[in-house]
């Protein structure tokens, strides 16, 4: 291998903060990014060699990232698997993830069949495509449950609880499209791995616990506050689910624990996944170098946590869609071992994801030691609660 900057380039379908911490890391790897995002001068524009404007699934775009690529790899679930795989084959510019993988996850009934078929423990779930369906359904899985729109689902959007029997008609209709139900898990907490697929090498990150509210992740801290055997669960799940994909990369594996200290999956990301962004400080390779290594065939780095690592996610606190105005950084600057990372967004909204920051505890906590991250997570929430958008 030699490193002649330029020499390789990695074609990124999807230019947001994901495509942003990607061109982050690839630099020091003697890597170029494209990226191509419908939005002109979207996050990623501004750390990366291009971007090139088109939506996420038009073949021309594709084609286009694809001549100036080495390889090609997506950070979004948009991305159009036929039209990669075709385009991939066409210029000899191989993709990964595979897009086999992508088609799989992008429909999550296809993606709890496949995973169940292989093993994969999952909740308890059924095809919905009218409320009589969903009704029988309810009938064996009970109430509550989560009906989820098979696809195009993000953030919790594309997922409406269903309490009762009352909740059947407008919950189909919320969904308005194909979908499936899931049993309601009483989780004791949620946890996520990210995975990493090398050329012959799999490994998986540090456990991570996942804190959600309105099914949004709001906070992230490693090693996550369960037991040492819950963790070996959680990461030896995390292999089987590896090995039911196809190509390289890194996958985010949200989990479930239940009460009774069992791991249930809930879904997968072909990609860098918003769970690992602790993994920039807190590891001595990051998500994004990983995801670059494993897509271009360089050996992966050690996946080994540098210290109790928490994160939290800067999100939009202003009802009005506005021009984006952070108040109260300066206390994340002055503050030892916190890092900000702000996503260039133009306008801020509501529970938009804005940035994140970083909070690196001490290196001579026991590694397995779960209270470790409590004190970081009460830090980082301060840090957090401190920063607010102003007109
Ligand atoms: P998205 O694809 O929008 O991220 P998910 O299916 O991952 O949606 O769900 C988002 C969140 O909703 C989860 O992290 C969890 O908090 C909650 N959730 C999803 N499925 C279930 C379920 N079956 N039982 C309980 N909570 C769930």
């Amino acid at each position: 291998m030699t490193l002649t900057s330029g020499e390789t380039v990695v074609g990124v379908v999807g230019g947001g903060q994901l495509g942003r911490m990607l061109g982050e890391a690839a630099g020091p790897l003697g890597i170029d990014l494209v990226v191509s995002d419908p939005t002109q001068n979207a996050p990623a524009a501004s750390v990366v060699s291009d971007q090139i404007v088109g939506a996420f699934d038009d073949e021309s775009t594709i084609r286009a990232l694809a001549e100036r690529s080495s390889y090609l790899t997506y950070e979004i679930e948009l991305a159009d698997p036929d039209a990669l795989e075709r385009i991939s084959e066409e210029t000899d510019t191989p993709v990964h993830p595979h897009p086999e993988t992508l088609r799989l996850i992008e429909d999550k009934l296809r993606q709890k069949r496949r995973l169940s078929e292989a093993g994969i423990p999952v909740p308890a779930f059924r095809q919905v495509d009218s409320a009589e369906q969903l009704r029988d359904a309810l009938d064996e899985l009970g109430y509550p449950a989560m009906l989820k729109a098979r696809e195009g689902g993000y953030d919790g959007r594309g997922n409406v609880p269903v309490h009762s029997p009352e909740d059947v008609e407008d919950a189909v209709a919320a969904i308005d499209g194909p979908a499936m139900v899931e049993e309601f898990v009483d989780y004791e907490r949620e946890l996520a791995v990210m995975g990493a697929v090398g050329d012959g090498e799999v490994d998986t990150f540090p456990v991570t616990e996942t804190i959600h509210e309105e099914e949004i992740l709001r906070e992230t801290a490693s090693p996550a506050r369960t037991t040492p055997e819950v963790r070996a669960r959680a990461k030896e799940v995390v292999r089987d689910v590896l090995d039911v994909l196809s190509g390289r990369g890194v996958f985010g594996v949200e989990l479930f624990e239940t009460s009774e200290g069992e791991i249930l999956l809930n879904e997968i990301a072909p990609r860098p996944h918003n769970s690992g962004h602790w993994t920039i400080e807190g590891c001595h390779t990051s998500q994004f170098e990983q995801h670059l290594r494993g897509v271009t065939g360089r050996p992966l780095g050690t996946t080994e946590r540098r210290a109790p690592t928490v994160s939290t996610n800067i999100l939009g606190d202003v009802e009005k869609r506005q021009r984006a105005t952070l108040t109260g950084e300066t206390a994340v600057f002055e503050r030892p071992r916190a890092h900000l990372h702000w996503y260039g967004k133009r306008e801020v909204y509501r529970l938009r994801k804005m940035g994140h920051v970083t909070l690196v505890g001490d290196d001579a906590a026991e590694d397995d030691d779960a209270e470790s991250a409590e004190d970081i997570l009460a830090d980082v929430r301060t840090l957090r609660d401190g920063l607010t958008f102003t007109e």
